[in-house]
């Protein structure tokens, strides 16, 4: 299996969402441009997407930023306002230049959305489904039940225009003994892709485990936001539930030093350069 790591152009945020600040411990809202603290020193992190060719088919993972956040690829404040609201404005901006939203450079692989088999969402904030009206084409897309629930439940969290015409396949984790809270789903029942859920950041957070030759490639989303976040076991500043959060990076820092993992990849470091990884 050849597993493809996308950058679909960045999003930018106070450094102490991606690395919680200890000291301030600051709340969401003073993450947000609203307060000086989360207008102070913001960073620009890149936004990872990832497709895997599988015997069984191909395979998305996240749909990263929609064209409509930046119409001539620069950065435009009033059509993100339109695309994701305000409220997520406040707290992260993003740019995509031409050619560099997913859609745009599968298209010049000669990849359609209708070509996608599964498009499997890590979870549904705006840097990650941004983009999923642009892939309705695509056969299948999942997302896990807990992650749907919670898009009702704390809906301020999310931007569920983002979806609208979009047909969901929600899936259910099952009890495997896998993952940090055993939870875990065996996409094709020969254990070569496992969804798994990383609860914290949200309920739903799905980390995509790929195994061939002995060997397996884990990416891990937003359960942290860099390698140093497992090496150092630094969580990121927001999490809807902050313990499991750090149970979570504590299971991807055992996994990520497993002598068999060739690559553990969180979506937004700026060390994951786009390149391909080969699983056989
Ligand atoms: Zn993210």
């Amino acid at each position: 299996m050849k597993i493809r790591i996308f950058h679909t152009g960045t999003v930018c945020v106070s450094p102490s969402l991606p690395f919680k600040d200890k000291e301030k411990d600051p709340n969401p809202v003073q993450m947000t441009l609203l307060s000086s603290y989360g207008r102070r020193n913001r960073v620009w992190l890149p936004v990872s997407a990832y497709l895997i060719e599988h015997p069984r088919g191909r395979l998305l993972v996240d749909t990263g930023w929609h064209r409509e956040i930046s119409p001539e690829g620069k950065y435009n404040r009033f059509a993100q306002v339109k695309h994701m609201g305000v409220g997520h404005f406040l707290l992260n901006q993003g740019v995509v230049p031409q050619g560099e939203a997913l859609v745009e450079q599968l298209a010049a692989m000669g990849i359609q959305p209708k070509d996608i088999d599964y498009l499997i969402l890590s979870h549904l904030h705006t840097d990650h489904a941004s983009g999923l009206r642009q892939f309705t084409d695509a056969k299948r897309i999942l997302v896990s039940r807990e992650e749907l629930d919670d898009t009702k439940k704390y809906a301020v969290r999310y931007a569920a225009r983002m979806w609208k015409g979009v047909k969901f396949d929600p899936f259910s984790f099952e009890e495997t003994g896998v993952g940090p809270v055993g939870r875990s789903l065996d996409l094709f029942g020969d254990g070569s892709v496992e969804l798994i859920q990383i609860p914290g950041h949200t309920s739903g957070l799905t980390a995509v485990k790929l195994n061939g030759g002995g060997k397996f490639v884990l990416l891990f989303a937003d359960g942290g936001y860099a390698k140093k976040s497992w090496e150092e076991l630094i969580p990121p500043g927001t999490a809807l539930d902050e313990k499991q959060a750090f149970h979570s990076l504590e299971w991807i820092r055992q996994m990520s030093m497993n002598e068999d993992c060739l690559a553990s990849l969180a979506n937004h470091d700026p060390d994951v350069r786009p390149s391909e990884i080969v699983l056989d």
